[in-house]
């Protein structure tokens, strides 16, 4: 059992590893309640995760972060769904705007990305886990989507103590597809113009790329630099199970 978390990890994921999408979120709600919530990018396939969370607790929270540097589309993208989702969304900001942390910072994502996403994006969502008193969040990653994902379990302990659940850390792209396909839910309109995975765009070539079919799809994630993650998926103390 992990020290840092007073439930036993490796059990709940022997237990958890055998159920559904549903069935686990089903059991998270009725394990934390209001203290749960999902996060969210509304990246290419985020529709999925934002769909299984609601059709079990409609009211459930859905965090996300906006660093000021989203494609135009993401943002569109986020409004409507929210609205046709009626989600209960909670969108947190970094405490500089686009604007004034360039006069402070400069151009950040060139010369180091990770401290870039550290302030722009990992200061604001651990705030949001504080402020809304999450015990446990839940987020739609999965074990296909990069090689660093790869043996992401279904339950794991977060870099603050948070309890942090993958639901479709099995699924496939194929499961992605025919998921959105039955409940005619839509994929993030730049998805089809070559952005399988996408995050913040400050400038062309930076940040979120295009890739070329049958490529990776996190490959056009900071490419030229040793990075595979925003931060928010990292935890380096208290996360072992
Ligand atoms: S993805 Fe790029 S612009 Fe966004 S926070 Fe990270 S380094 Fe900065």
């Amino acid at each position: 059992m992990n020290p840092d978390h007073p439930v036993d990890l490796d059990s709940l994921n022997r237990q958890l590893g055998t159920r559904t999408a549903l069935e686990i979120i089903d059991w998270a709600v009725g394990q934390y309640g209001d203290n749960l919530a999902v996060s969210s990018s509304f990246g290419a396939d985020s529709t999925v995760m934002l769909h299984l969370a609601t059709r079990v607790k409609p009211d459930i929270k859905i965090i996300t972060v906006d660093t000021g540097f989203l494609f135009p589309e993401t943002v569109l993208f986020r409004d409507e769904l929210a609205r046709r989702l009626s989600l209960n969304l909670h969108i947190y900001r970094p405490a500089l705007t686009a604007t004034d942390f360039l006069i402070e910072h400069g151009r950040m994502w060139r010369s180091n990305p990770d401290a870039c996403c550290a302030f722009n994006k990992r200061e604001p969502f651990d705030r949001a886990k504080r402020e809304l008193k999450l015990a446990a969040w839940i987020t739609g990653i999965r074990r296909d989507q990069s090689l660093s994902r790869r043996t992401t379990p279904i339950i794991q302990g977060d870099h603050i103590g948070l309890v942090k659940l993958c639901p479709i850390a099995g699924w496939t792209g194929g499961d992605i597809h025919y998921y959105l396909l039955e409940n005619d839910l839509p994929y993030h309109p730049l998805r089809e113009h070559g952005y399988p995975s996408i995050g913040c765009r400050p400038e062309a070539g930076f940040c979120t790329s295009q890739v070329g079919p049958g490529e990776n799809p996190r490959s056009g994630r900071w490419v030229g630099f040793d990075k595979t993650e925003c931060g928010l998926h990292v935890h380096d103390q208290g996360s072992g199970i």
